[in-house]
């Protein structure tokens, strides 16, 4: 008998935890180097939130199981958030009674985009992936039997999914379609006359599933702010799963809490599955949240919106500068830019035979991080090949440092 699961074959550690980790190592021992793999903020929390888990700790509860799906007020306290933030009637929509929806908390975003998939995945089923791609879609998806389908989209196209090519990859076999907007790994959001588009193509297969990814959702520097097919036609929140969390625009990644909100039908499902994986997630920050006023991190957002705003223009100024236009594009939210190796020097240096199809990202930036100490995420993880993910959170002077040296290594002709 095997001793390992089938299952674990198909999948790879997380590449960006392990880079990470390893970046944290060589800081540690001493060794100059700039770290352009984190998916955090380099800030602590805004002080209004510091002070309500605080507050929060003499009492018994926060130490103590909650419900599955997190508490009730507090579920309260994000509809209510909701509600305002949203283009989206959501009382009018389940006025007839027809429709139930239910928000739920878990352990992270994560783990409410893996749950949610456990709820809605049969063996077999297909679900189309948008490449580049957050890389824990495609094991997820395998993790639950599923079968991912990539479409992939580069540089060129601005990284903007075609979705005529996702029409034409759609089968009887495809049960979900995910999509990211803001985008981890490309920076961008979708226009909302893609999203128009992507409406018409949901309306076009009645039995499709959508899940939306809004982990960025108010990381946004530049306008028009991101929407969503279900604020378009609001009929398409019956077949859509939102997921959210604190991780990224509360600058928490460390603290382990995110939500969903879907058909409640989906979401007794995945109540099921949390109630015999994690339980319910973490009681003190979620107490934290009962009666916080989450107006107060729009506040906060708009100092980190400005910050990344400012690198967003330091990688627009010095690739120009160094003539790399063609390796740039512009980023408007989330954390990240997503470098394309193939128009550089260095690329054309290291890829000896001209007609190979091999992805040398790795190669790549293990030769950054020796020659320049800089740390970037190769794209083959995300499911771009000859790419790497650079992050653009860290402070305005070592960025600039960083990008300045970066740009001297893509223009390198050995
Ligand atoms: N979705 C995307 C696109 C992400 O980039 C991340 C984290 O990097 C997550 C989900 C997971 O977020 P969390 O830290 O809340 O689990």
């Amino acid at each position: 008998m095997k001793v390992y699961a089938n299952r674990t074959q198909e999948i790879n550690e997380s590449v960006t935890l392990r880079l990470n980790q390893k970046a944290q190592k060589l800081k540690d021992k001493g060794t100059q180097i700039y770290n352009l793999t984190a998916g955090q903020l380099p800030f602590k929390p805004d002080v209004s939130f510091v002070n309500s888990i605080k507050n929060q700790l003499n009492f018994l509860q926060s130490y103590q199981y909650s419900p599955t799906g997190g508490f009730e007020q507090l579920h309260r306290n994000l509809f209510s958030y909701m509600k305002i933030k949203y283009d989206f009637n959501f009382d009018k929509f389940s006025q007839n009674g027809k429709f139930k929806f239910k928000l739920f908390v878990s352990g992270g975003a994560k783990q409410v985009i893996f749950n949610f998939l456990g709820a809605v995945i049969n063996p077999g089923d297909e679900v189309i992936i948008l490449a580049p791609y957050w890389l824990s879609y495609p094991s997820m998806v395998k993790i639950w039997g599923g079968k991912p389908k990539i479409i992939s989209r580069d540089i060129v196209d601005g990284f903007i999914p075609d979705l005529n090519e996702v029409e034409n990859s759609i089968t009887e076999k495809t049960k979900l379609i995910i999509i990211n907007s803001p985008n981890n790994p490309t920076g961008i959001h979708y226009s909302k006359k893609w999203m128009e588009r992507f409406a018409d193509l949901m309306n076009e297969y009645p039995n499709l599933l959508c899940l939306s990814d809004e982990i960025y959702r108010d990381l946004y520097y530049f306008d028009p702010k991101p929407v969503y097919h279900y604020e378009i036609d609001s009929s398409l929140f019956a077949r859509t799963m939102i997921v959210n969390g604190i991780s990224k625009s509360f600058a928490c990644t460390g603290l382990r809490v995110g939500f969903g909100l879907a058909d409640e039908k989906i979401v007794n499902r995945v109540l099921k599955i949390q109630s015999h994986s994690s339980s319910g997630p973490n009681s003190l920050v979620q107490r934290s949240l009962i009666n916080y006023d989450f107006e107060q991190v729009e506040k906060f957002l708009v100092d980190v919106n400005s910050h990344l705003r400012r690198n967003a223009d330091i990688i627009k100024e010095v690739f120009k500068k160094k003539k790399l236009a063609k390796c740039w594009y512009q980023v408007n939210s989330a954390y990240y830019f997503m470098l394309d190796f193939s128009y550089t020097n260095v690329f054309k240096a290291i890829k000896k035979d001209h007609n190979s199809t091999d992805d040398l990202s790795k190669i790549i930036c293990d030769k950054l991080l020796k020659e320049f100490g800089i740390i970037i995420v190769p794209g083959s993880d995300f499911g771009a090949p000859n790419c790497a993910r650079v992050s653009i959170v860290l402070e305005h002077e070592s960025f600039k440092e960083a990008m300045e040296k970066l740009t001297v290594f893509l223009n390198s002709k050995n």
